[in-house]
């Protein structure tokens, strides 16, 4: 039996800018415990999303963060209202801005992620990240969604009760 790889856990409180000037790659879980505007737009999820990223300095100069986050949710399926499993996939595309003014001068090819001190909280960009990919709606795969099997039997039912009916009706009438 092969264990499962134990995931490093992420920084929470990192320094972009330096992280930018050593060309760093991180890698890791970041915890969702207190992931609360995610948690409340989920019935559940994992307890760690999964993140890589590397920071550096593109061509045109910008402070630059690519990566990506997963993380396995559990949303309500619109169809049939139970829990439906999703794994949550963002690519991220990220200029670092010192404020609002410099981050509305970012390509458009960069998300502004503003950082107005040294230290930032990854944890929340991460969050906002995989909010970002959260679907709007969310429901089953059709053959696997019971909202969509009680349909059918209740069709199959309404095609199975006729000859009983037909039958009732013989045994009525004799
Ligand atoms: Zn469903």
């Amino acid at each position: 039996m092969s264990t499962p790889p134990v995931r490093k856990q992420l920084p929470r409180h990192v320094e972009p800018r330096k992280l930018v000037t050593q060309g760093a790659s991180l890698s890791g879980n970041a915890p969702t415990a207190e992931m609360t505007r995610l948690a409340d737009a989920v019935i559940s999820m994992d307890e760690g999303a999964q993140v890589e990223l590397q920071f550096f300095r593109d061509q045109e100069g910008h402070a630059t963060v690519e990566g990506k986050v997963g993380l396995e949710i559990a949303l309500q399926c619109q169809r049939c209202l139970q829990p439906v499993h999703k794994t949550l996939a963002g690519e991220l595309h990220l200029g670092i801005a010192w404020d609002e003014e410099r981050a509305e001068k970012l390509p458009e090819r960069l998300e502004p992620w503003i950082v107005d001190t040294d230290v930032a909280d990854l944890f929340t960009m991460v969050e906002d990240e995989l909010l970002l990919a959260l679907p709007i709606v969310a429901y089953h795969d059709e053959d696997q969604c019971p909202g969509t099997t009680s349909y059918s039997t209740g069709q199959f039912e309404d095609t199975a009760e006729n000859p009983f009916g037909i039958l009732a009706q013989l045994k009525t009438r004799q």
